[in-house]
């Protein structure tokens, strides 16, 4: 059947050419289990012939105004305005999240390119005239050169625009490594670059899985990486990088804690909860997996969250009225189902059992319907693993110190939400939770463009975090020049 299906190319240098591998895998739409594409699993020299081109690339891009630079992202912006829908389908076709969730996706890729497109202002140095007498120091900024980045399923659009339009904004020439599992969108957002006039060589999109990412690990000419995905390849790729001496930053796993109080909204948080745990089927890193809640409120939250979990719509997410999608793969399903059979075995309450909302065919895509444990506790391996799909535990704390003293067993640290009315409990939240990104009466504290995307723990390897101002730091190299004049 791959025989037949299109095989998709690499961008090297401006053209999209063919790989030089001859193993490729197969891109399936998981609403349906239908292959909709190949993708090729690219090799070193496949990479080294991306690194060629964007280090010629490199050459003239650096040297362009910087304004002249950002005017093509501000082309970009609008080409990704007018191609919004377009794009959301496609995200939706490729990862299986309702078309809602695509569709807020692609504006989050879009914020991206319009933080960019700020690079005059970002990138500009500082002063002192009277560092001593007659002299004076700068602080300059410049690219770092040729930059790779590594990206996950989850986010097809959102998460390569955290990395390639604010680096190449900066002057660094780029090589995205899509996941092989969505890599359509990838290929659309440089089509777009293209016609927006971005140069021959400024983007580079190699796909592929191992052997591409080993190759960018590796490669003399790659000055920096950067990488979203699952954890034990986070560390690897932090380790082996920066055993190669690049710059590196390593986005990771995550096990997020929602803490409701008594004093909580109760339909809010019902509500929240419901979109942050089974909203584009748990497969995002921002995605509740856990709920402590505290005091009385346990029992009717309980109630709301299996009431509203059981009124979700299942199905392709290309259908509107459709909330629950399938997760990713018919492997990561299997996982999900023994995750589900772990946390029964190890005595957790199965509250909602989502295997009995699946099709009961296994040619009919990759569902699992929404899950809920009861009774969790610390020692389960529910609790422990980032699960990655619509299964989320609920816990029982009696005070608020207890449940953040449950939240920070976790190894992982990216986010931690908080419901209540409370302002002293919602400073006791921010100062004493391990979690790089806090939400108080909401159920996803989304990464903004504008603002570093900050875990931390196992959740992140390196300094420099994705965005904002870090992601200005991370893709730029600072000269100081002190002078006698
Ligand atoms: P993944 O780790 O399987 O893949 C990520 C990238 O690494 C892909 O491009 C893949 O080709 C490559 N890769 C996979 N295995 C590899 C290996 N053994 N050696 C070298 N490269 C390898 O992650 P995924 O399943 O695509 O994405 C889901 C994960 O990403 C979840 O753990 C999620 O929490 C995490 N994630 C984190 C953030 C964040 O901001 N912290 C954001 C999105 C997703």
């Amino acid at each position: 059947m791959t025989e037949q299906l299109k095989q998709l190319n690499n961008l090297i240098g401006g053209k999209w050419v063919p790989s030089s591998s001859s193993h490729s895998e197969t891109v399936f739409n998981p609403a349906t289990g239908e292959a909709i594409h190949s993708v090729p699993l690219s090799t070193f020299e496949d990479i080294d012939q991306a690194v060629q081109a964007a280090r010629v690339a490199f050459g003239t891009w650096s040297k362009t105004p910087v304004p002249k630079r950002t005017r093509i992202l501000f082309k970009y912006q609008q080409l990704l305005v007018e191609h919004w829908e377009e794009l959301a389908h496609l995200v939706t076709l490729e990862n299986g999240k309702s078309y809602d969730d695509a569709y807020g996706e692609v504006q989050r890729g879009i914020e991206n390119v319009e933080f960019a497109a700020g690079a005059p202002t970002l990138m500009m140095g500082s002063q002192l005239p009277d560092i001593a007498t007659n002299m004076e120091s700068g602080m300059y900024r410049y690219p770092v050169g040729v930059v790779a980045g590594i990206t996950p399923f989850n986010f097809p659009m959102m998460v390569p625009c955290w990395m390639f339009p604010l680096a190449i904004a900066c002057g660094n020439t780029f090589i995205l490594k899509p996941s092989e599992r969505t890599p359509l969108l990838a290929q659309r957002l440089a089509e777009l670059f293209a016609d927006a006039g971005l140069p021959d060589g400024v983007l580079n999109i190699v796909h592929g899985a191992h052997d591409a990412v080993n190759g960018i690990l590796e490669h003399p000419s790659i000055a920096a990486i950067s990488f979203v995905g699952s954890q034990p390849v986070a560390k690897y790729v932090y380790e082996k990088a920066a055993a190669h001496g690049k710059r590196v930053q390593a986005l990771a796993g995550a096990k997020n804690h929602t803490i409701v109080l008594p004093d909580a909204d109760l339909e809010e948080a019902v509500r929240g909860i419901t979109a942050a745990a089974f909203g584009s089927a748990g497969e995002r890193c921002m995605a509740c997996a856990v709920v402590v809640a505290v005091g009385e409120i346990a029992d009717s939250l309980i109630d709301g969250l299996n009431q509203a979990a059981s009124a979700l719509k299942m199905g392709d997410g290309s259908d509107r009225s459709v909330q629950l999608g399938p997760v990713i793969r018919q492997s990561h399903k299997e996982k999900t189902l023994k995750y589900i059979e772990s946390g029964q075995k190890e005595g957790a309450t199965l509250l909602r059992d989502g295997r009995k909302d699946m099709p009961v065919s296994e040619d009919d895509g990759y569902f699992v319907g929404a899950t809920i444990f009861t009774d969790v506790n610390t020692h389960m391996s529910i609790w422990k693993d980032e699960i990655f799909a619509p299964v989320l535990s609920v816990m029982r704390a009696q005070t608020l110190d207890e449940a953040i003293a449950i939240a920070n067993q976790s190894e992982f640290a990216n986010g931690a939400c908080i419901y209540t009315d409370s302002a002293s409990a919602i400073r006791k939240f921010r100062e004493e939770i391990d979690a790089g990104m806090l939400g108080v009466n909401i159920g996803v504290p989304a990464p903004m463009a504008f603002f570093p995307f900050s875990g931390w723990k196992h959740s992140f390897y390196g300094d420099l975090h994705a965005n904002g101002r870090d992601g200005v730091e991370f893709y730029t190299h600072r000269k100081m020049v002190t002078s006698r004049l």
